[in-house]
């Protein structure tokens, strides 16, 4: 029996919450293993749904999937010099194997560019050979200290995309394109809008010429990193000897791109959406996206009813609807209903004798709104109607959410009087110095999540850098994040 004990409120104790929805929806748990967690069958199928669609898409614009060694020797993370800085404090290392010493440690992917680009090496020779559109589903490991379920975990699963191109305006092509559909995955899929545009050199991947990156707005008002581009320039390739001979005879090495979205996306659905009853998810990501409950108090009733909740269940399957009957005896309709909506299922069904005889059933939405009888006859399309209209208020809500927690054109004071009170998003000039973003995030915390693309700006663009005052090279979105 499902824990029936109230949440604790997004207004009380957010960080408290998130964990209780994740709990009483049961997506993962805690594991033996410090830092590393279990994703459960109800977390772990909201992951396939989003995998399904992202591969597709990853397939649609010409990628194919491949995989590559978990262990990578550790000479190799240091053939790129930003690359082995960045990710060397936080990498497992393995010593030892079949009880003996290794002559060279390995290294436990903390992302695969480097093992990946030793082997393009390999397989790439002439302008012929590109590009090479690679993406890999994966399990990576980064030596975390403080970890939260789903954000930042020790172990996390994620895809790496890993492309090489025979110029520059190819690879950006390709790093922008991907941006463009992570954008479209978290808006269309998660009903998560998100701001894209560039990093700054201090939030830059190691080794990456350009970052791009989709931030979103949690109920928090705490940004959360959801997806990143990275324009790898020629520095794998040249750490790698990635080199092809060109259309006029000359040597060159590849311009490559990476790019990834993780499990850390279930907690941007979870942080975006989720209400103090639990878990909210978009239809188009729930694992059931109806569940039948049946009603019956005689065994008579008993037979009708499950037969109708069977055949209702068919007509949705048949029209593609994932649909779950809960015909568990010895636990009440309240009982369940309260389950479901712990776990997030879009819309219930609830059928009992009158419904039966009505030819009907009642239907309730996760999101609210009064329960009513909708006739059997249509009901497939009556509920994808449902969920497509469910679908586009959630993002829309989001964004309305998003953008009463934005100002624009902001000062120095309000920046600090932001951060230090509800955070948001915060645009303003930025002068370009490192010196200043550091101040910044020493003094508020705040860091720079994006210099935003041309949509996202404001309409008057800021002269001057919100702190120093000097002129500004770029607007930027400040904001707390996880
Ligand atoms: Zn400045």
């Amino acid at each position: 029996m499902a824990d029936t004990k109230a949440l604790t409120t997004r207004a009380a104790d957010f960080s408290a919450w998130y964990n209780e929805v994740i709990m009483r929806a049961e997506l993962a748990d805690y594991s033996p293993v410090r830092g590393c967690m279990v994703i459960r069958p109800n977390g772990y199928a909201i992951w396939e749904e989003m995998q399904r669609a992202l591969d597709r898409m990853f397939k649609d614009t010409g990628h194919q999937n491949a995989y590559f060694p978990l262990f990578i020797p550790q000479s190799f993370l240091s053939r790129e010099a930003e690359h082995v800085e960045g990710f060397a404090p936080e990498t497992a290392v393995v010593t030892h194997g079949g009880g003996k010493e290794l002559e060279e440690p390995l290294v436990v992917r903390p992302t695969s560019e480097t093992i990946i680009y030793s082997m393009y090496a390999k397989w790439i020779q002439s302008y012929r050979d590109l590009p090479v559109l690679i993406n890999q589903w994966a399990n990576v490991v980064r030596w975390e200290l403080r970890t939260r379920l789903f954000l930042r975990t020790t172990e996390f699963l994620w895809q790496e995309g890993h492309t090489a191109h025979a110029t520059e305006a190819e690879a950006e092509a390709e790093t922008r394109q991907m941006l463009g559909v992570y954008r479209t995955f978290m808006e269309d899929w998660m009903a998560m809008p998100v701001l894209t545009g560039l990093k700054t050199d201090s939030e830059r991947f190691a080794g990456a010429l350009r970052t791009y990156a989709c931030e979103a707005l949690m109920q928090d008002d705490r940004a959360l990193q959801a997806g990143t581009s990275h324009n790898l320039g020629q520095n794998f390739a040249r750490a790698f000897e990635v080199t092809f001979q060109t259309a006029e005879g000359t040597l060159d090495y590849v311009w490559s791109t990476s790019w990834g979205v993780s499990t850390r996306l279930i907690g941007g659905l979870i942080m975006t959406h989720s209400d103090d009853n639990g878990l909210v998810c978009p239809p188009r990501l729930a694992q059931y996206q109806v569940v039948i409950v049946p009603i019956h108090k005689t065994d008579e009733e008993k037979t009708a009813v499950l037969d109708t909740a069977q055949r209702t269940r068919a007509v949705l399957a048949a029209a593609g609807i994932r649909t779950h009957v809960d015909a568990r005896e010895g636990i009440k309709p309240g009982a369940k209903y309260y389950e479901w909506e712990g776990r997030g299922v879009p819309l219930r069904l609830e059928i009992g004798p009158r419904d039966v005889a009505a030819e009907s059933a009642m239907l309730a939405r996760r999101t609210g709104g009064k329960k009513e009888p909708v006739p059997l006859a249509g009901i497939a399309e009556r509920l994808h109607a449902e969920m497509n209209r469910m679908q586009i208020e959630l993002l829309e809500a989001a964004r309305a959410r998003r953008e009463a927690a934005s100002i624009r054109g902001a000062t120095r004071e309000q920046l600090i009087e932001r951060m230090a009170g509800p955070g948001g998003f915060v645009y303003g000039g930025f002068c370009g110095a490192a010196s200043c973003e550091t101040e910044i995030k020493e003094q508020t915390k705040a860091t720079i999540r994006v210099l935003p693309d041309p949509e996202f700006r404001s309409p008057v663009a800021p002269t001057r850098c919100l702190w120093c005052g000097q002129p500004s090279v770029a607007e930027a979105v400040w904001a707390k994040a996880y």
